[in-house]
């Protein structure tokens, strides 16, 4: 059908620019008006819109997921400045997230220091033939693949 100088099958490829907003007010005007006139045009709009909203939202969300992620390290690792930390333990007390998220973090510090010191540990209480004979192994490994890893150690 065509409404406002446009067919259905133009309208649906421009669809996704329509929803976008990213197309010449021009064209913008023109899809508009086919999309007042055109009932299955406007359904198709209708849902198309509908998935895009859902998309943007879970795109801003983890976005902000991975912000706060940040900071949590930062505030962690001692690297924010003073002027942030005040800002942030504000957010702390007033964002259940923020506070949930901190103490995920914090626990998974924890357990990764602990498995950390438990390797220590056991490496200095038992060396024996077997540890060495591992560490070598391991040593060996790495060699194995040491221009793998090289990258790892530029810096
Ligand atoms: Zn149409």
């Amino acid at each position: 059908m065509l409404k406002g100088n446009l067919t259905c099958a133009i309208v649906n490829q421009l669809l996704t620019f329509f929803v976008e907003d990213n197309m010449d007010k021009r064209y913008r005007d023109m899809v508009s008006t086919h999309l007042r006139n055109c009932p299955m045009c406007m359904e198709r709009y209708t849902v198309v819109k509908k998935l895009y909203n859902e998309a943007e939202r879970k795109r801003k969300l983890i976005k902000k997921q991975e912000m706060m992620q940040e900071e949590i390290s930062e505030y962690l690792d001692g690297e924010m400045s003073e002027k942030d930390i005040v800002h942030f333990e504000q957010k702390l007390s007033t964002t259940p997230q923020y506070e949930e998220a901190l103490i995920a973090t914090m626990k998974l510090k924890r357990l990764l220091n602990n498995s950390f010191y438990k390797v220590k540990y056991n490496l200095s209480t038992d060396l024996t033939d077997g540890t060495i004979e591992k560490l070598k192994n391991s040593a060996g490994f790495f060699m194995k693949f040491k221009n793998l890893f090289s990258h790892l150690f530029q810096r």
